[in-house]
């Protein structure tokens, strides 16, 4: 068996591996990189290996940055299955077409200014099309339901923890007589995350995968309920609106579960005379999909507030803007509300508008519940900034701005640690990857320290069953944007990783540097 890592080797996005067995080619997740992983290497019109030859796909869940690609690998002939469990394959099949459309939407808007620069039009990576042709090849899965992929490989999904539907995935893998058994952690949930359960812990494996997402930090312990409670009791308070920013799948029930427990408890007086608006079609969407993917996929604590009637995503004072028209009118109803919506970070999406009508209001309330990444309209705001620019127009911060963290979708340091620590140390390789660059090496390390053989693969890097080696084959920089990528490549080679490559590094570099210097 041979395993090469195609994407979220020392990044966090694009996540994709590739495992080479009795003659057949599998990938297990083909996400699209995002934010600064993309700027890195931006998704072309192609991938570094043939989709004609890959026999089948293993997903792990709906999330872009594992998902994302899927409709190109599609579109450029992969004609295997996907498999993936059931809430995987209903949630990837809203989200598909709306990659499909943010592409075809940014693809407009850039052929816009291309056509006043006189420069030719793009095509989007793929359209609205290719992403609902793609959804017919995804094979739905229940949780431990063992599926055969190949003549040599049987795949078995337990439930991950992370988004409704996501798992780890366990691949028994028969060559020469004997069975191997790897395990793709895929993203590891947060413990005691609202409505879903927490991830399941294996502890049999010869190869192993995992994320370290948050491999260098700890999150705060108080429950999510708690803090969501104390927070709205506040800017309920204050009087004013209270704007959540939300991703669409996932976060945006989250929240809507804590909700509707608040209200069927009582929790917070006055809240049931509050209407809360989801205000994105994708949300809707979501939400819908949630509502019907109980059985399976809800915790303990979930199905017994169910059994006492609380309706998690259909309470009296919910209301669903789906048109853009639905969506201004929120701005002219004069009650005070609560306002969920997308995107998540608030570069994108209907949010800008909320923001923009109640950030100047010193009784509104912003509540972030996810990550903001650097450079993003959230981080500005997070980062309490006295004004933020929306749709060219400059917005004084006012509102208050408050953060709960306990939303987080990703196990933290010590959740990691708990995961991987029901595997024996015997176990042969550990690969850490879905991690930023230092923090995936750190944790490498710390599991080296643990006693693990473990090691935070580079991308391409290809590791061979037999031999029990790994190799990074070297491909040149094409931009000067690289430099600091091959900077780091060159100083890890130079390690002593090896000296044939060390060499070609070198003359590699005092090659482009002289480049340059012209
Ligand atoms: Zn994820
Ligand atoms: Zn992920």
């Amino acid at each position: 068996m041979e395993i090469t890592f195609m994407g979220a080797a020392r990044c966090v996005t694009g996540s994709c591996t590739m495992v080479e067995t009795g003659g057949k080619k599998l990938l297990v997740d083909c996400g699209l990189r995002q934010g600064r992983d993309a700027k890195a290497a931006p998704v072309t019109d192609g991938f570094s290996f043939d989709p004609r030859e890959i026999d089948a796909m293993l997903l792990t869940h709906a999330h872009i940055d594992h998902s994302g690609l899927i409709p190109l690998l599609v579109k450029k002939g992969f004609t295997g299955s996907v498999y993936c469990t059931d809430a995987t394959a209903r949630l990837c099949s809203i989200m598909f077409p709306d990659a499909g459309h943010v592409q075809e939407m940014e693809v407009e808007w850039q052929n816009r200014k291309r056509l006043r620069a006189g420069k030719p039009e793009i095509t989007p990576i793929y359209s609205v099309e290719d992403a609902l042709h793609a959804v017919k090849f995804l094979k739905p899965l229940s949780y431990e339901q063992p599926v055969v992929i190949t003549d040599n490989v049987t795949a078995r999904f337990v439930d991950a923890g992370h988004l409704l539907g996501s798992a780890s995935i366990e691949l028994s893998v028969t060559e020469g007589g004997k069975t191997k058994k790897v395990v793709f952690s895929g993203d590891i949930g947060n413990k005691n995350k609202p409505l879903i359960k927490d991830p399941t812990y294996l502890n049999d494996a010869d190869i192993v995968f995992i994320e370290s997402t948050y491999g260098d930090r700890l999150h705060d312990a108080r429950d999510t309920g708690e803090q969501i409670k104390e927070v709205l009791t506040r800017a309920l308070n204050a009087g004013g609106n209270i704007v959540i920013p939300s991703f669409a799948v996932g976060r945006t029930q989250e929240l809507l579960y804590e909700i509707s427990v608040l209200l069927g408890e009582g929790g917070i007086p006055g809240l049931e005379k509050v209407p809360v608006y989801i205000d994105s079609p994708l949300g809707i969407a979501a939400t819908q999909i949630f509502r019907d993917s109980s059985k399976g996929y809800y915790d303990e604590e979930a199905m017994a507030f169910r059994a006492e009637g609380v309706e998690f995503f259909s309470f009296d004072t919910l209301v669903v803007a789906q048109t853009v028209e639905e969506s201004k009118a929120i701005n002219d109803d004069p009650r005070q509300k609560i306002i969920i919506s997308s995107s998540g970070m608030c570069d994108a999406g209907r949010i800008k508008h909320h923001l923009k009508h109640n950030l100047w209001r010193a009784d509104a309330t912003v509540i972030f519940v996810g990550y903001q990444a650097v450079g993003t309209l959230g981080r500005s705001i997070l980062d309490r900034s006295k004004s933020v620019k929306i749709f060219g127009e400059d917005i004084q911060v006012r509102a208050d701005i408050e953060y709960i963290e306990g939303f987080s979708g990703h196990a933290d340091r010590a959740g990691l640690l708990e995961w991987i620590g029901h595997f024996p140390k015997t176990l042969e390789r550990v690969f850490v990857i879905h991690g930023e660059d230092g923090i995936a090496e750190k944790f490498a390390a710390d599991l080296k320290d643990l006693g693990y053989n473990a090691s935070a693969p580079e991308m391409f890097e290809r590791y061979d069953t037999r031999t029990l080696t790994g190799s990074v084959p070297y491909t040149a920089p094409e931009t000067e944007d690289t430099l600091q990528g091959l900077l780091d490549r060159a100083r890890r080679i130079m390690e002593g990783r090896d000296a044939a490559q060390s060499q070609r590094m070198r003359r590699e570099l005092s090659g482009l540097l002289s480049r340059w210097a012209e």
